[in-house]
């Protein structure tokens, strides 16, 4: 089905021009972004816009061994100072953020807000990492044992390997690599293949950072390009003692077993498939609004997009009808076009995906209003979709299961316990939402007996999350942490201690070994 052609766009006349402009101005060297086997394509208008090199086993090696190595030095540089080079970091990001945010958008495909957002978020993290830098907090417990002190201290862990996923190219990397520098590790990034430029422009950034701070030792930002086999071989390295993976389900199961094969630590992102409740008492005109945001930003590719909404049957007919024509009449097309609300998916695969889930839905008896491909005139080659709202008689096939695209699935529901059965009934357990104005109801949303995810809101949708708050979910969104409260914890080692400061030498529990 191929929907009629959209607002003309407004693509400049070499996307790959502007990129080398980019990536040369953030001082990338050329040859790292046209030579090599992988070729590197805008979702806008299919246009090639680089070429790279994956890293051979050999460089992943040799990038962990140098990443190692920056780690002892960095480890002895105190914590405060860690802070002061992330702080400039975070300056380099505020110089770049046009460029770079921009680069997001002709990688990545989001809207300009989007992609300027993206890197807004990596300065956040930065100034949130400053200040952490002086709050690595051990606690100190009293001892049960007279004249004895019993406190705990975290340390550096070592190598932290992130693996990150297409659709947030830098702000995942920068939500580990923030917290892991002041925590005085190193890191050693492995970026999706779908997105390496905006990982080499971050990258030269961090580099000139790096010179221009003395105790920064080279390796302590290592990059190495490429896709699973790469990843594989950085997560199999037992130099690395952290891997923090995002990315899909599939993939979290692969790398968690064989992070745990070797006894490291995992900090799995993976897929998720979150719902809204809308309760009888919702504020309707303010959940329109963070629906329509949830469910067609970033065209559906947020791990936090909405993708099922659980409508109590009072309000269903009023809310539905609208959003449907809300749907209708966003506007679709370039995303570096002012007004332009969804862009492109990333790839042909994507498409066909969620082509795919609405044939399911439409199979399980789903109503489907929207969907297909969209025109664009003047990005033929770019990968354009309606988005897709499905009224589903009940939560079964494509439902409970993840697609990256713009789909939502409405279900109604008549009792709370109802919603809540629905909203923890698929394997995933990232994000959920309330829009409800009965305090009680919304209490009990966020109680032991609501939500089984890992962020729950009231009177917001499930995507855009603040760095402030510890992210990541629950079941198969794989149980990590990353960014603000004490999600630091990952990237350092615990050491408890006992300290006696008497002259006895009481055992604990009572415990008596008398000798001489
Ligand atoms: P993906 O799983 O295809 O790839 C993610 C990353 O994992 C890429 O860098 C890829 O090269 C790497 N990878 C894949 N298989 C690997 C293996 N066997 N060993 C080592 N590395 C491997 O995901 P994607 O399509 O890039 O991103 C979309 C998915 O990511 C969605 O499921 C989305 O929900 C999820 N996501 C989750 C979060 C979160 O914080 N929970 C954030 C963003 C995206």
């Amino acid at each position: 089905m191929t929907a009629p052609a959209l607002a003309s766009a407004a693509a400049t006349d070499s996307l790959a021009a502007e990129v080398a402009r980019i990536l040369t101005a953030l001082g990338a060297a050329p040859e790292r972004f046209t030579d090599g086997a992988r070729i590197v394509r805008s979702p806008i208008d299919g246009s090639e816009i680089g070429r790279v090199a994956d890293a051979s086993p050999d460089e992943v090696a040799a990038a962990i061994g140098r990443a190692r190595a920056a780690f002892l030095a960095w480890r002895a540089v105190p914590a405060p100072r860690r802070g002061e080079f992330v702080r400039r970091l975070g300056e380099a990001l505020r110089a770049a953020k046009d460029d770079l945010g921009r680069l997001v958008s002709i990688e990545a495909g989001k809207i300009v807000s989007e992609g300027l957002g993206e890197v807004q978020e990596m300065i956040d993290i930065c100034d949130f990492a400053v200040g952490l830098s002086r709050q690595l907090y051990g606690l100190t417990m009293g001892s049960e044992r007279a004249d004895h002190r019993l406190q705990e201290q975290w340390h550096p862990a070592g190598v932290v390997g992130v693996i990150s996923a297409f659709n947030f190219p830098v702000a995942v990397w920068s939500w580990n690599a923030a917290l892991a520098f002041v925590c005085g590790d190193s890191v050693v990034w492995k970026p999706s293949e779908k997105t390496p430029l905006t990982a080499l422009a971050v990258s030269a950034l961090v580099d000139r950072v790096i010179a221009d701070f003395p105790e920064a030792p080279a390796g302590l930002s290592e990059l190495v390009l490429g896709a699973r086999d790469t990843g594989a071989a950085l997560v199999g390295d037992a130099r690395v003692p952290v891997v923090s993976a995002t990315g899909s389900t599939a993939m979290g199961r692969i790398v968690g077993r064989a992070v745990a094969d070797r006894f490291g630590r995992a900090i799995l992102e993976l897929g998720g498939n979150n719902a809204s409740i809308v309760a009888p008492s919702a504020d309707l005109d303010l959940a329109l609004r963070a629906i329509a945001f949830g469910a067609m930003g970033t065209a559906g590719q947020r791990c936090t997009t909405l993708r099922r909404l659980i409508v109590h049957e009072s309000v269903y007919d009023r809310l539905v009808p609208r959003l449907i024509e809300v749907y209708r009449s966003v506007r679709i097309g370039d995303p570096l076009e002012e007004g332009v609300l969804v862009g492109p998916l990333i790839d042909a695969a994507a498409i066909a995906g969620m082509e795919k889930a609405l044939a399911a839905a439409s199979a399980a008896g789903g109503t489907v209003h929207g969907g297909g491909r969209a025109a664009v005139a003047g990005l033929e080659g770019g990968h354009y979709v309606r988005p897709a709202l499905v009224e589903m008689p009940a939560q079964t096939g494509p439902v409970i299961e993840e697609t990256f695209a713009p789909i939502l699935y409405v279900l109604r529901y008549s009792t709370f316990e109802e919603a809540i059965a629905l909203q923890n009934g698929v394997p995933q357990g990232l994000s959920s939402s309330i829009f409800t104005t009965d305090m009680r109801e919304a209490d009990r949303f966020l109680s032991a007996l609501g939500s089984d995810c890992g962020i729950a809101n009231v009177n917001m949708g499930t995507s855009g999350a603040e760095i402030g708050g510890a992210f990541g979910g629950e079941k198969e969104t794989g149980g990590g942490r990353e960014s603000g409260s004490d999600a630091w914890k990952a990237y350092m080692r615990r050491m408890t201690s006992a300290i006696n400061y008497g002259s006895a030498m009481p055992l604990a529990q009572g415990v008596r070994f008398d000798v001489g």
